[in-house]
This record gives C-alpha cells, sequence and structure tokens, in this order.
C-alpha cells in the first residue's frame, strides 16, 4: 500500500518535473516567464484576476480568457 502511494508521488514529481522543463522551454522560446504574466486582466473595463494556471500556462498573458478570446476573435466592443 505505501509502495504504491511512493509509486504515485514518484510519477506524480515526474509529471511536474515535465511540466516545469515544459515551462522553461517555452519561456526560452517566447523570452518570457510565468513572472511577465499580469495578474489582473489589462483590457481596458476588465479587472478579471488571471488564473496563476494561466499565468503559469502562458508566459506573459496580459489578458484573461474572456478577453484574450475576444482578441483572437477580432470582436469588437
Ligand atoms: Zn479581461
Amino acid at each position: 500500500m505505501t509502495d504504491e502511494i511512493d509509486r504515485a508521488n514518484e510519477r506524480m514529481q515526474e509529471m511536474l518535473g515535465d511540466a516545469l522543463r515544459e515551462q522553461a522551454r517555452r519561456a526560452g522560446l517566447t523570452g518570457k516567464s510565468p513572472a511577465d504574466s499580469a495578474q489582473w486582466c489589462q483590457r481596458e473595463g476588465c479587472e478579471a484576476e488571471i488564473p496563476l494556471a494561466r499565468r503559469t500556462a502562458v508566459p506573459g498573458c496580459q489578458l484573461c480568457v474572456n478577453c484574450q478570446t475576444q482578441k483572437e476573435k477580432g470582436v469588437r466592443q
């Protein structure tokens, strides 16, 4: 039982390691790190907090998911 938990923890650590390497790779590609991401959406009038998961997944992001989606669709308000 304990062994199983240990193995599960090991797999988790491996996955985390992979995720961190992937992040570092992306940061190297974009020249940006999660620390460059904005905590709050930078679009005027939108004060949504950008979740940590998004800030980490999209280094340097400045908009919340909603605003980013609208921007990519070219929707004007
Ligand atoms: Zn927003």
